[in-house]
């Protein structure tokens, strides 16, 4: 059989972490098959680029993954909802769209044990995706976001939301950041003022931001929150895109070997 080719889409790509750990994943399972790079300017042309280069799957990141959910022939799960996707599977030439952001943030928390009611701070993509998750696994959510212009969708799906001005706090076990604030800055994801009696009450605190302890996480960390940053969301989407690209199951020995791929250089 002819090696299967695999990519992420993106617009930078050069820093994506997904090839390293993808390739290890492959590797372990001797799966003849190869994951690679491929920056692309113009979303609207995913379709057509994946098919014409004969991609048998693909990982789809910013700013694409909106144009991936309009371009897809089907979209399937929960993707459905979310209106975007991050993975895209060559069915027959036709090409099946998926969302395992989702389902990742999911099994990334597992480990805080039982949630019941959370406050995610941000309203982008992935507070889209996560929220939906949650809402789905019938963990009560509210979205806390600076302005008001992307409060809309949740609104529409009925999840609580607001600005920071309308905010009425809550008591609430996990605090999610799902804002970019704190990724090449040092700036939280809110005010101190509406932060820190929150996180004084929570016991976990997660960031969707991974590899660094952003400001957020180290305020939850002060206030004796059990903290946990994005790598485990990263490695799962990874790892849920791969059982679709490799129609298996993965395993204890592939899952770690994807996590010492993401690790890596
Ligand atoms: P979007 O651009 O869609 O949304 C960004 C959100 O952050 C908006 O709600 C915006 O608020 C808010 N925001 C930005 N800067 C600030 C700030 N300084 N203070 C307060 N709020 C701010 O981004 P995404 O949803 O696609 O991604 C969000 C983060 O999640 C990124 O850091 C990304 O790297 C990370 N991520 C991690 C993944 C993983 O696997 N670990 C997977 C996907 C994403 P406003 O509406 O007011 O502008």
């Amino acid at each position: 059989m002819s090696k299967e080719t695999f990519v992420i889409f993106g617009n930078p790509v050069e820093h994506s972490k997904s090839p390293q750990m993808q390739n290890a994943g492959l590797k372990e399972l001797n799966f003849n098959g190869i994951y690679k790079k491929h920056l692309l300017e113009n979303g609207n042309e995913i379709k057509n680029v994946f098919l014409e280069n004969n991609y048998k799957g693909a990982n789809i990141t910013v700013p694409h993954k909106e144009f991936a959910y309009t371009n897809a022939d089907e979209v399937r799960g929960i993707a459905k909802k979310i209106h975007a996707v991050n993975t895209y599977i060559n069915e027959n030439g036709k090409v099946i769209a998926y969302n395992t952001d989702a389902p990742g943030f999911l099994k990334a928390i597992e480990s805080f044990g039982e949630v019941k009611n959370v406050l995610l701070l941000g309203a982008g993509g992935t507070a889209k995706a996560i929220s939906l998750a949650l809402q789905e696994s019938n963990i009560k959510v509210t979205v806390l976001n600076r302005s008001a212009e992307k409060l809309e969708f949740f609104k529409n799906e009925n999840i609580k939301c607001s600005t920071w001005d309308e905010f009425k706090p809550e008591e609430f076990d996990l605090i999610v950041n799902s804002t970019s604030a704190g990724l090449k800055d040092e700036y939280l994801p809110a005010p101190i003022e509406i932060l820190e009696p929150i996180l004084k009450n929570a016991s976990f605190a997660f960031d969707c931001v991974y590899g660094k302890e952003t400001p957020f996480l180290a305020l939850a960390r002060e206030n004796n929150c059990k903290i946990k940053d994005g790598e485990d969301m990263l490695l799962y989407q990874g790892v849920l895109a791969f059982e679709l690209f490799t129609n298996t199951k993965a395993n204890k020995e592939t899952i770690e070997a994807m996590r010492q791929g993401l690790k890596g250089e």
